[in-house]
Protein backbone atom coordinates (compact mmCIF):
# COMPACT_ATOMS: atom_id res chain seq x y z
CA UNK A 1 0.00 0.00 0.00
CA UNK A 2 1.26 3.48 -0.49
CA UNK A 3 0.46 6.40 1.89
CA UNK A 4 0.80 10.17 0.82
CA UNK A 5 3.13 11.95 3.02
CA UNK A 6 3.82 15.49 3.05
CA UNK A 7 3.89 15.81 -0.92
CA UNK A 8 5.56 11.93 -1.94
CA UNK A 9 3.62 8.58 -1.79
CA UNK A 10 5.85 6.31 -0.03
CA UNK A 11 5.42 2.36 1.09
CA UNK A 12 2.87 2.01 3.73
CA UNK A 13 6.00 0.61 5.90
CA UNK A 14 7.99 3.82 5.95
CA UNK A 15 4.81 6.06 6.23
CA UNK A 16 6.36 7.78 9.40
CA UNK A 17 5.81 10.57 11.31
CA UNK A 18 8.23 12.70 14.38
CA UNK A 19 7.19 11.48 18.21
CA UNK A 20 7.77 15.52 18.40
CA UNK A 21 4.42 16.26 15.98
CA UNK A 22 1.90 18.19 18.00
CA UNK A 23 -0.71 15.73 16.49
CA UNK A 24 0.74 13.23 18.07
CA UNK A 25 1.56 14.77 21.30
CA UNK A 26 -1.21 16.81 21.69
CA UNK A 27 -4.26 15.96 19.12
CA UNK A 28 -3.73 19.06 17.44
CA UNK A 29 -4.77 18.43 14.11
CA UNK A 30 -7.74 17.62 11.94
CA UNK A 31 -8.88 15.34 9.71
CA UNK A 32 -11.67 14.00 7.15
CA UNK A 33 -12.97 10.55 6.43
CA UNK A 34 -14.47 10.24 2.32
CA UNK A 35 -15.46 7.64 0.16
CA UNK A 36 -14.82 6.17 -2.73
CA UNK A 37 -17.38 4.74 -5.08
CA UNK A 38 -16.54 3.55 -8.01
CA UNK A 39 -13.95 5.67 -9.07
CA UNK A 40 -15.58 8.75 -8.09
CA UNK A 41 -15.02 10.59 -5.18
CA UNK A 42 -18.08 11.18 -2.99
CA UNK A 43 -18.89 14.30 -1.60
CA UNK A 44 -15.41 15.67 -1.82
CA UNK A 45 -16.03 19.65 -1.52
CA UNK A 46 -18.62 19.27 1.40
CA UNK A 47 -15.59 17.10 2.99
CA UNK A 48 -13.14 19.72 2.17
CA UNK A 49 -15.52 22.85 3.20
CA UNK A 50 -15.59 20.63 6.59
CA UNK A 51 -11.76 20.55 7.03
CA UNK A 52 -11.35 24.42 6.16
CA UNK A 53 -13.64 25.26 8.96
CA UNK A 54 -12.08 22.71 11.10
CA UNK A 55 -8.84 24.11 10.44
CA UNK A 56 -10.02 27.83 10.81
CA UNK A 57 -11.36 26.85 14.41
CA UNK A 58 -8.20 25.77 15.70
CA UNK A 59 -6.31 28.23 13.82
CA UNK A 60 -4.32 25.94 11.29
CA UNK A 61 -3.19 27.09 8.17
CA UNK A 62 -3.89 24.35 5.25
CA UNK A 63 -1.35 24.13 3.38
CA UNK A 64 -2.62 23.44 -0.06
CA UNK A 65 -5.17 24.29 -1.77
CA UNK A 66 -8.27 22.61 -2.76
CA UNK A 67 -7.02 21.56 -6.21
CA UNK A 68 -3.55 20.47 -4.81
CA UNK A 69 -5.58 18.26 -2.18
CA UNK A 70 -7.70 17.01 -5.07
CA UNK A 71 -5.23 16.18 -7.06
CA UNK A 72 -3.37 13.82 -3.94
CA UNK A 73 -5.93 12.39 -2.84
CA UNK A 74 -6.40 11.03 -6.24
CA UNK A 75 -3.15 10.03 -6.85
CA UNK A 76 -3.19 8.22 -3.59
CA UNK A 77 -6.11 6.04 -4.74
CA UNK A 78 -4.75 5.58 -8.51
CA UNK A 79 -1.44 4.40 -6.85
CA UNK A 80 -3.16 1.70 -4.49
CA UNK A 81 -5.58 0.39 -7.90
CA UNK A 82 -8.78 1.47 -5.78
CA UNK A 83 -11.98 1.31 -7.30
CA UNK A 84 -13.85 1.42 -3.49
CA UNK A 85 -12.78 2.64 -0.69
CA UNK A 86 -12.21 4.77 2.26
CA UNK A 87 -9.71 7.86 2.33
CA UNK A 88 -8.17 9.22 5.63
CA UNK A 89 -6.92 12.55 5.32
CA UNK A 90 -5.13 13.99 8.18
CA UNK A 91 -3.78 17.36 8.85
CA UNK A 92 -1.26 17.17 11.95
CA UNK A 93 0.27 21.01 13.39
CA UNK A 94 3.37 19.51 12.63
CA UNK A 95 7.02 18.88 14.47
CA UNK A 96 7.27 21.31 17.37
CA UNK A 97 9.05 22.00 20.72
CA UNK A 98 7.29 19.94 23.71
CA UNK A 99 5.59 22.74 25.01
CA UNK A 100 1.79 23.32 23.95
CA UNK A 101 2.30 26.24 22.31
CA UNK A 102 1.61 25.45 18.33
CA UNK A 103 4.01 28.27 17.35
CA UNK A 104 6.97 26.03 17.46
CA UNK A 105 5.46 23.97 14.77
CA UNK A 106 6.90 25.08 11.65
CA UNK A 107 5.46 23.32 8.89
CA UNK A 108 2.09 21.19 8.62
CA UNK A 109 1.73 17.32 8.31
CA UNK A 110 -0.25 15.95 6.03
CA UNK A 111 -0.94 12.14 5.35
CA UNK A 112 -3.68 10.23 2.79
CA UNK A 113 -4.54 7.18 3.60
CA UNK A 114 -6.70 5.43 0.79
CA UNK A 115 -7.86 2.17 2.05
CA UNK A 116 -10.84 -0.19 2.42
CA UNK A 117 -12.87 -0.27 5.09
CA UNK A 118 -16.02 -2.34 6.33
CA UNK A 119 -17.66 -0.98 9.98
CA UNK A 120 -20.69 -3.14 10.05
CA UNK A 121 -21.61 -6.77 9.21
CA UNK A 122 -23.86 -7.19 6.55
CA UNK A 123 -26.64 -8.82 8.87
CA UNK A 124 -26.34 -5.53 11.05
CA UNK A 125 -27.07 -3.66 7.98
CA UNK A 126 -29.91 -6.05 7.25
CA UNK A 127 -31.16 -6.70 10.83
CA UNK A 128 -30.50 -3.41 12.56
CA UNK A 129 -28.18 -2.28 15.58
CA UNK A 130 -29.32 -2.85 19.87
CA UNK A 131 -27.32 0.00 21.01
CA UNK A 132 -27.34 1.86 24.63
CA UNK A 133 -27.01 5.23 25.70
CA UNK A 134 -23.54 5.39 27.57
CA UNK A 135 -22.71 7.63 30.80
CA UNK A 136 -19.91 9.61 29.39
CA UNK A 137 -21.57 12.83 27.59
CA UNK A 138 -20.93 14.03 23.83
CA UNK A 139 -18.53 17.11 25.32
CA UNK A 140 -19.19 20.89 25.30
CA UNK A 141 -19.73 22.59 22.45
CA UNK A 142 -18.83 25.83 24.41
CA UNK A 143 -15.47 24.16 25.42
CA UNK A 144 -14.60 22.19 22.33
CA UNK A 145 -17.09 22.60 19.32
CA UNK A 146 -18.08 18.91 18.31
CA UNK A 147 -18.22 20.43 15.15
CA UNK A 148 -14.14 20.28 14.60
CA UNK A 149 -13.67 16.83 13.32
CA UNK A 150 -10.06 17.29 15.61
CA UNK A 151 -7.27 14.10 16.03
CA UNK A 152 -8.81 14.07 19.76
CA UNK A 153 -11.64 11.76 19.62
CA UNK A 154 -11.04 10.81 23.44
CA UNK A 155 -14.39 11.85 24.35
CA UNK A 156 -15.15 9.53 21.15
CA UNK A 157 -13.80 6.58 22.39
CA UNK A 158 -14.58 6.52 26.20
CA UNK A 159 -18.38 6.23 24.71
CA UNK A 160 -17.35 3.80 22.31
CA UNK A 161 -15.69 1.45 25.19
CA UNK A 162 -18.76 1.70 27.53
CA UNK A 163 -21.08 0.66 24.60
CA UNK A 164 -18.58 -2.40 23.73
CA UNK A 165 -18.29 -3.33 27.91
CA UNK A 166 -22.48 -3.63 27.09
CA UNK A 167 -22.10 -6.04 24.06
CA UNK A 168 -23.00 -2.85 21.95
CA UNK A 169 -21.47 -2.02 18.66
CA UNK A 170 -21.81 1.97 19.42
CA UNK A 171 -22.81 4.27 21.99
CA UNK A 172 -25.60 6.82 21.85
CA UNK A 173 -24.18 9.54 23.59
CA UNK A 174 -25.98 12.52 24.98
CA UNK A 175 -24.82 16.20 25.63
CA UNK A 176 -24.03 17.33 29.12
CA UNK A 177 -27.48 18.80 29.01
CA UNK A 178 -28.83 15.23 29.10
CA UNK A 179 -30.44 15.52 25.34
CA UNK A 180 -29.35 13.34 22.76
CA UNK A 181 -26.67 14.25 20.34
CA UNK A 182 -24.86 11.80 17.98
CA UNK A 183 -23.24 8.14 18.21
CA UNK A 184 -19.60 7.98 18.85
CA UNK A 185 -18.24 8.00 14.94
CA UNK A 186 -22.04 8.41 13.56
CA UNK A 187 -25.05 11.17 13.22
CA UNK A 188 -28.68 9.92 14.47
CA UNK A 189 -31.85 10.44 13.27
CA UNK A 190 -35.39 9.24 14.12
CA UNK A 191 -38.57 8.62 12.31
CA UNK A 192 -42.06 9.53 13.82
CA UNK A 193 -45.25 9.79 12.04
CA UNK A 194 -43.32 10.07 8.96
CA UNK A 195 -40.97 13.01 10.09
CA UNK A 196 -37.97 12.27 10.09
CA UNK A 197 -35.89 14.57 12.92
CA UNK A 198 -32.35 14.58 14.04
CA UNK A 199 -30.69 16.90 16.23
CA UNK A 200 -29.21 20.21 15.51
CA UNK A 201 -25.71 21.48 15.54
CA UNK A 202 -26.42 23.37 18.83
CA UNK A 203 -26.52 19.99 20.59
CA UNK A 204 -23.65 19.02 20.06
CA UNK A 205 -22.79 17.37 16.82
CA UNK A 206 -20.60 17.17 14.09
CA UNK A 207 -22.16 18.38 10.91
CA UNK A 208 -22.18 15.16 9.19
CA UNK A 209 -22.06 14.97 5.19
CA UNK A 210 -23.91 11.99 5.33
CA UNK A 211 -26.06 13.31 7.73
CA UNK A 212 -27.01 16.26 4.93
CA UNK A 213 -27.11 13.74 2.17
CA UNK A 214 -29.90 12.10 4.11
CA UNK A 215 -31.63 15.31 4.88
CA UNK A 216 -31.55 16.50 0.85
CA UNK A 217 -32.75 13.01 -0.11
CA UNK A 218 -35.64 13.19 2.40
CA UNK A 219 -36.92 16.33 0.93
CA UNK A 220 -36.54 15.01 -2.55
CA UNK A 221 -38.50 12.43 -1.35
CA UNK A 222 -41.21 14.21 -0.09
CA UNK A 223 -40.28 13.06 3.46
CA UNK A 224 -40.81 16.44 6.15
CA UNK A 225 -37.42 16.80 8.00
CA UNK A 226 -36.31 18.85 10.62
CA UNK A 227 -33.54 19.49 13.27
CA UNK A 228 -34.99 19.20 16.92
CA UNK A 229 -34.13 18.90 20.36
CA UNK A 230 -34.56 15.03 21.37
CA UNK A 231 -34.26 13.37 24.14
CA UNK A 232 -33.79 9.27 25.00
CA UNK A 233 -38.10 9.36 25.66
CA UNK A 234 -37.91 10.41 22.07
CA UNK A 235 -35.65 7.43 20.33
CA UNK A 236 -37.22 4.79 22.53
CA UNK A 237 -41.07 5.69 21.39
CA UNK A 238 -39.98 6.59 17.93
CA UNK A 239 -41.24 4.33 14.98
CA UNK A 240 -37.45 3.77 13.15
CA UNK A 241 -34.07 5.34 14.20
CA UNK A 242 -30.78 4.97 12.27
CA UNK A 243 -27.19 6.26 12.04
CA UNK A 244 -25.39 7.63 9.27
CA UNK A 245 -21.90 8.44 8.73
CA UNK A 246 -19.50 8.25 5.51
CA UNK A 247 -17.88 4.99 6.57
CA UNK A 248 -21.53 3.27 8.35
CA UNK A 249 -23.43 4.78 5.66
CA UNK A 250 -26.81 4.34 6.79
CA UNK A 251 -27.44 1.27 9.36
CA UNK A 252 -30.59 0.74 11.17
CA UNK A 253 -30.96 0.88 15.34
CA UNK A 254 -33.59 -1.38 16.09
CA UNK A 255 -33.24 -1.68 19.98
CA UNK A 256 -32.02 1.04 22.50
CA UNK A 257 -31.43 0.95 26.21
CA UNK A 258 -33.18 -2.76 26.21
CA UNK A 259 -36.33 -0.67 24.30
CA UNK A 260 -37.51 -1.77 21.23
CA UNK A 261 -37.91 1.04 17.99
CA UNK A 262 -41.24 0.18 16.50
CA UNK A 263 -41.71 -3.13 15.61
CA UNK A 264 -37.50 -3.89 16.21
CA UNK A 265 -37.41 -3.94 13.07
CA UNK A 266 -35.46 -1.75 10.15
CA UNK A 267 -38.48 0.74 8.83
CA UNK A 268 -39.84 1.76 5.50
CA UNK A 269 -38.31 5.19 5.63
CA UNK A 270 -35.01 3.85 6.70
CA UNK A 271 -35.05 1.55 3.54
CA UNK A 272 -36.24 4.09 1.11
CA UNK A 273 -33.82 6.55 1.97
CA UNK A 274 -30.85 3.70 2.14
CA UNK A 275 -31.87 2.52 -1.42
CA UNK A 276 -31.71 6.32 -2.54
CA UNK A 277 -28.85 6.98 -1.42
CA UNK A 278 -27.77 3.95 -2.89
CA UNK A 279 -28.60 5.26 -5.83
CA UNK A 280 -26.87 8.13 -5.06
CA UNK A 281 -23.51 7.14 -4.58
CA UNK A 282 -23.30 4.74 -7.85
CA UNK A 283 -23.66 7.94 -10.16
CA UNK A 284 -22.69 10.89 -8.32
CA UNK A 285 -18.77 12.02 -7.18
CA UNK A 286 -15.83 13.42 -8.56
CA UNK A 287 -14.02 10.91 -11.01
CA UNK A 288 -10.53 10.27 -9.79
N1 LIG B 1 -20.23 12.12 14.27
C1 LIG B 1 -18.95 11.81 14.55
C2 LIG B 1 -18.47 11.98 15.94
C3 LIG B 1 -18.11 11.35 13.54
O1 LIG B 1 -16.84 11.05 13.81
C4 LIG B 1 -18.61 11.20 12.23
C5 LIG B 1 -17.70 10.76 11.12
N2 LIG B 1 -17.32 9.43 11.21
C6 LIG B 1 -19.96 11.49 12.00
C7 LIG B 1 -20.73 11.97 13.03
C8 LIG B 1 -20.56 11.36 10.63
O2 LIG B 1 -20.05 12.33 9.76
P1 LIG B 1 -19.88 12.08 8.20
O3 LIG B 1 -21.23 11.71 7.69
O4 LIG B 1 -19.39 13.35 7.66
O5 LIG B 1 -18.91 10.96 8.07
Amino acid sequence: MKVYLNGALVDASQAKISVFDHGFLYGDGIFEGIRLYHKRLFKLEEHLERLEYSAKAILLELPFTRAEITEAISATCRANSLDDGYIRLIVTRGEGSLGLSPYSCKKQGVVIIADQITLYSEELYAKGLNIVTVPTRRMSRTALSPAIKSLNYLNNILAKIEALQSNSPEALMLNEEGYVSECSGDNVFIVHKGRLVTPPSSDGVLIGVTRQVIMDLARKLDIPTLEAQLTRYDLWNADECFLTGTAAEIIPVVKLDGRCIGNGLPGTITGRLYRSFKEQVATEGLPL
